[in-house]
């Protein structure tokens, strides 16, 4: 069965004596390859310099213009990324030459006058080479990718994690503005048959006296369960929002209200468990950063503040967040045990935790640096002896903020 043209191996060819090239083309032609033969270097370096060009290449060392070594030099200097096999041919056999011809960016060399055996078995090396190449590219490309999606995922993971350790605070904050719904429901459903019996002219005294007192109290009724659905309508959304799966999203962010929103996640955490000190300035000069990728930085650092102070007499976290020249400063000291010193790098590698199987991953100071250093920021642990740990992370103010 014939091959069609498109699955035979392409070659250029550059050769500037003409019978040579046409012995050449007629018999690289019979060995099944798809020859495009070319008189010089500078031909052949246009060729093989497209995107569609060949990437197998025979080329004679000495030409008019440029030659041989000039064409493969050229094409590893300005195409480093490509995977060519490029075969140089010469008369120069002297050590010296098939050194310099093969650092130059040739892959291999035949000498002239050469055997088209030789030749032919060099040219299927050549093939064999440049096919091993194109599927370990794929491969690393296919890897990367991988590695992307593994990364995303694992923001998400850690994301999930914090709203996992959230979940049972934040039930018990739900619940408070919900008891105190039902119970001015309870009071709205019992009073509700006397002012109906007032409304249609039955009432007697009590049934009177009681819609009087629900007259009265009625707007703080009305209010106090408007400010409840409110809370509970803000705690929803900020953890549907925590638990998005989205791609970045960098725009000018309010470091001042992510961290508002990260405490008030944490504070069904923190409440009445750690004492927080936190006077924010009144304005600071918006960051470029994704708002939600920062938020879950600061309540990955509050949860692990209050986890390390567990034990600890004096629970304190304070919080303080400054301009320091063209950097924004977020500090978190609290007064845990701190970190032991051989340990200060160790924790910021994945699955380094110290906590209990279920309790810690592992993976948030990891990927909390990572998120930081997306926005060209850092993340340290900074500390004094004696003093619990402090966190620093220091992102940069546009030249325009
Ligand atoms: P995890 O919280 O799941 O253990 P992290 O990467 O957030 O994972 O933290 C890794 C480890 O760093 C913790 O297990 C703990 O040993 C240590 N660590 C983090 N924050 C503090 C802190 N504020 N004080 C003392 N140790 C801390």
């Amino acid at each position: 069965m014939k091959t069609p043209t498109d699955q035979k191996p392409r070659i250029c060819i550059a050769e500037d004596d003409n019978i040579s090239r046409m012995l050449l083309t007629n018999m690289l032609t019979k060995w099944g390859y798809d020859v495009l033969a070319l008189s010089d270097g500078q031909a052949a370096f246009e060729a093989l310099s497209e995107d569609e060009g060949p990437r197998l290449a025979l080329l004679d060392w000495v030409m008019p213009g440029m030659d041989g070594i000039t064409t493969c030099q050229r094409l590893r200097t300005e195409f480093p990324r490509r995977t060519y096999y490029l075969l140089l041919v010469t008369s120069k056999t002297d050590d010296e030459d098939i050194v310099s011809a093969l650092r130059s960016g040739a892959d291999d060399f035949v000498a002239k006058p050469y055997s088209p055996h030789v030749l032919q078995a060099r040219l299927e090396v050549g093939l064999r080479t440049l096919a091993l190449q194109k599927s370990l590219a794929e491969y690393a490309n296919r890897m990367e990718t991988l590695a992307a999606d593994r990364a995303a995922q694992l923001v998400h993971a850690d994301r999930m994690s914090s709203l996992g350790i959230l979940s049972a605070s934040v039930a018990h904050e739900i619940n408070n503005p919900a008891s105190f719904i039902s119970v001015n429901v309870q009071t709205l459903r019992s009073s509700w048959p006397s002012v109906q019996r007032v409304l249609s002219g039955e009432g007697a005294d009590l049934d009177r006296k009681r819609a009087a007192a629900l007259a009265v109290e009625m707007p703080d009724l009305l209010s106090e369960m408007e400010e409840g659905v409110t809370r509970i309508r803000r705690i929803t959304s900020e953890l549907r929002a925590f638990s998005r799966t989205d791609t970045s999203e960098v725009s000018p962010v309010d470091v001042i209200a992510c961290m508002n929103k990260a405490l008030r996640m944490c504070s069904a955490r923190t409440k009445g468990f750690v004492q927080v000190r936190y006077s924010p300035p009144e304005s600071l000069p918006m960051v470029l950063a994704d708002a939600l990728k920062l938020e879950q930085v600061f309540v990955n650092l509050i949860l692990n503040a209050s986890d390390a102070m567990e034990d600890s007499p004096v629970r304190q976290l304070e919080i303080t967040l400054a301009r320091v020249a063209d950097t924004l400063q977020v500090r978190l000291q609290d007064t845990g045990p701190g970190v032991p010193p051989e340990k200060t790098e160790s924790i910021f590698q994945p699955l380094f935790t110290t906590k209990p199987i279920g309790k810690g991953t592992g993976l948030g100071l990891h990927i909390s640096r990572n998120l930081v250093e997306e926005c060209k920021g850092t993340l340290d642990l900074l500390q004094a002896p004696g003093m619990g740990a402090c966190f620093e992370v220091v992102l940069p103010i546009p030249p325009d903020a």
